[in-house]
């Protein structure tokens, strides 16, 4: 008899944990709070952009550049924030939205192209637009939200001090991704090409390359100079010796990957051998994912 109370409490406990399940994550149920940083006069940083933390997720680092013409926004947050990023920029600036660039293809970057409405010029790397048709968000009417400017390697927008320059270095994290750098603040956006201090997210269904990623940000700290602030694509700001780290840290691990494909060895072995404490700051939550993305390149 006891035992069948203790069965049905045990049920009982997991019909909760399903309905819980169920629910909708914070991030649609609760109210949208969007944080806003002032990097400079001119440029503003709306964050609130740590993937896994259901309540505060919003979609990636936004920038948002206020130019003589309008304001220029670098990724727009996930579908259904368009309000609260709105509002936000109402907070610091009058001037109209006039343009969105998207550093890439995913969905926590491109959300509220619709939002913002077909009037707005998107901009974006020739290859991110091809990815982005392939999205249901961008099927159909929702056609004419997809990036009208493209570009294959370099393009520069505007002038003076409302200078963007927007530049393409080869695959990382899809086949895309854009470095947006404001010249005459010193700033560089980088998207996801430097999300967080972990492993790097390669996504190869849409062209992104563990194998190349080191090379592709050893490109832009090549060529890229002058800058003071790096926003990230999902964490707080940063520095260009963070930026440099990080190219070492993807470097390091691509090496690493690599050996450990010719000694044979599992993905769950090379994982767990992964010494992460040599890097101050990095977690270790995604360093297996960007391992077996090298494994799944090189087995090709
Ligand atoms: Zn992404």
């Amino acid at each position: 008899m006891r035992r069948v109370m203790l069965l049905g409490i045990l049920l009982a406990a997991g019909s909760i944990a399903a309905v819980a399940a169920q629910q909708p994550p914070a991030a649609t149920a609760g109210p949208r709070v969007i944080d806003i940083v002032k990097l400079k006069d001119a440029l503003y940083v709306l964050t609130s952009s740590t993937p896994g933390n259901q309540a505060t997720f919003s979609g990636g680092n936004v920038a948002v550049f206020i130019t003589d013409d309008g304001v220029t926004l670098v990724d727009d947050k996930l579908a259904g924030w368009g309000q609260a990023v709105l509002d936000k920029v109402k907070s610091v600036t009058a001037k109209p939205i006039t343009r969105i660039i998207n550093t890439h293809t995913h969905g926590d970057h491109t959300g509220n192209n619709n939002f913002f409405g077909a009037s707005v010029e998107i901009v974006a790397q020739e290859n991110t637009k091809t990815n982005m048709m392939k999205m249901d968000a961008f099927k159909g009417e929702n056609a004419q939200y997809l990036p009208t400017k493209t570009y294959s390697d370099k393009m520069t927008l505007g002038s003076g001090k409302d200078r963007i320059d927007l530049y393409y270095f080869g695959n990382g994290h899809t086949n895309g991704d854009t470095f947006v750098v404001f010249p005459a603040l010193r700033v560089l956006h980088t998207g996801d090409m430097f999300a967080w201090k972990d492993g790097p997210l390669c996504d190869r269904n849409n062209g992104g390359s563990c194998v190349s990623f080191p090379r592709t940000l050893q490109k832009l700290i090549a060529q890229v100079k002058d800058i003071d602030t790096v926003i990230p694509g999902h964490s707080p700001m940063q520095t260009p010796k963070d930026l440099q780290d990080y190219q070492t840290f993807t470097s390091d691990l691509l090496s690493y990957s690599m050996e450990q494909v010719r000694t044979g060895r599992s993905v769950d072995d090379a994982a767990a051998g992964f010494k992460i404490d040599k890097y101050p700051g990095y977690k270790n939550e995604r360093v297996k994912g960007a391992i077996q993305a090298v494994y799944d390149e090189l087995k090709k």
